[in-house]
């Protein structure tokens, strides 16, 4: 049997039965055949052969229909910028349908309950324990809690509880993972990542981290489906495929300029070195404008934003570096890539005072071309370059000695 012909094997085995599903999803606005390419692309990112496929479509039809395992949502501090690169407000995606029809017991920003009914849904689902936690945004620990409040009390009392009774918490976009934006210097909220708070108290709940600003919507429900549909968790198979910073490797495994569709352009050393120039319009490489994609470890250039429509660095912006993960010499992803237009980070000077290296190359290269000037004023002074060495006069000081011509 060709690929072709077992790919259309699996399909069609995929396309048979799940009818109550289909009809969930066509009510949604999805057709059988998007549900399928977007398990396909599931199976993908989680590394999984093709063959998964009616597996996937299965798991997820249980879930829909039986919710077995339920999820939160939960915001920290946070712009609300991952649900609403979820939720995509015009047309949600395959991804936003499929987490939709799994039991979110709570998702604040877009929930329809609200209050005490929604409170309730949450303590419940807390005191029950085994759910997945998605918690987007940094834990805010700053004023004892009281940065964020939530139905009158800090936030901060019920972390410990909730990240502590859950299966496995899911640290969706940069801020849960290392604080983000929200814990910048000088960070006064003394914000920080879901891991961070996990290890301080003690949680041992395992965290996958998926930074970026903001996540993006496959890769959530592809490690919720991993997660919570294909056994991942109990076999403990999910924390081989971490790395180091509790990123899956699938997805953050190779850097943005490995795969970056003006990568051509890099080898040519042809680099836009000023928006709103020609080599801006003819898609040069941009580097030289302060793109990250280098040093930035994620699959955006294949997975891509909004449907698959496109993603930062196509869309004419550089990198920012916002899936880089934890902090390296104290600093986050935002102290390290800002000014996110510069080649070069700030190097702090002192607790308050940032410096970019360029501007010190400046200040060196004028200072030290105001030494030269100097120096050759003084010589011009003393008499010393009239004429040259060969004609130079023998200085009084020199004659005093003896020495000289
Ligand atoms: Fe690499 Fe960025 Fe240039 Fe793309 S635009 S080739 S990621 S430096």
């Amino acid at each position: 049997m060709t690929f072709r012909e077992r790919e259309k094997e699996v399909y069609r085995m995929a396309s048979e039965d799940h009818g109550v599903l289909y009809e969930l999803l066509a009510a949604r606005g999805v057709t059988r055949r998007d549900f399928l390419k977007w398990c396909g692309a599931t199976a993908t990112l989680l590394g999984l052969s093709e063959s998964v496929v009616p597996r996937i479509a299965a798991a997820v039809e249980s879930a829909a229909l039986m919710p077995q395992a339920p999820a939160l949502w939960i915001n920290g501090g946070a712009c609300s910028g991952c649900t609403e690169s979820m939720a995509q407000s015009d047309s949600p995606d395959v991804a936003t349908v499929v987490l939709d029809l799994l039991s979110i017991n709570y998702f604040e920003t877009i929930m329809m309950a609200q209050g005490e009914d929604a409170e309730e849904a949450k303590t419940d689902t807390i005191a029950d324990g085994g759910y997945i936690c998605i918690y987007e945004g940094s834990v805010m620990r700053g004023f004892d809690g009281n940065v964020l409040r939530v139905a009158g009390k800090p936030q901060l009392e019920e972390l410990p509880d909730l990240f502590g009774n859950a299966a496995a918490i899911i640290s969706v976009g940069s801020c849960a993972v290392d604080g983000g934006w929200v814990a910048a210097r000088p960070n006064p909220a003394d914000a920080t990542g879901v891991k961070q708070f996990c290890d301080d108290n003690g949680i041992s709940t395992p965290v996958i981290n998926l930074p970026t600003c903001p996540v993006n919507p496959e890769w959530v429900t592809a490690m919720v489906v991993d997660v919570l549909l294909l056994g991942e968790l109990e076999s403990g198979a999910i924390l081989d495929k971490l790395d180091d910073f509790g990123r899956p490797r699938l997805i953050f495994g190779q850097t943005i300029h490995d795969n970056c569709p003006r990568r051509g352009h890099f080898e040519n050393g042809e680099f836009v070195y000023e928006f709103g120039t020609e080599e801006e319009a003819k898609g040069f490489c941009l580097y030289a404008v302060g793109c990250k994609g280098p040093q930035t470890f994620t699959n955006c250039p294949i997975v891509r934003w909004n449907r698959r429509a496109s993603w930062c660095v196509e869309s004419g912006s550089p990198c920012i570096g916002c899936g880089t993960a934890g902090y390296q010499e104290g600093m986050n992803w935002v102290d390290q890539g800002a000014p996110f237009l510069n080649r070069h980070r700030d190097l702090p000077i002192g607790e308050d005072t940032t410096v970019q290296p360029t501007t010190i190359g400046w200040i060196a290269g004028a200072a030290v071309g105001g030494v030269l000037v100097a120096h050759g004023i003084g010589m011009k002074a003393a008499g010393r370059m009239d004429g040259g060495a060969d004609y130079e006069e023998m200085k009084e000081h020199d004659r005093r000695k003896g020495g000289g011509k």
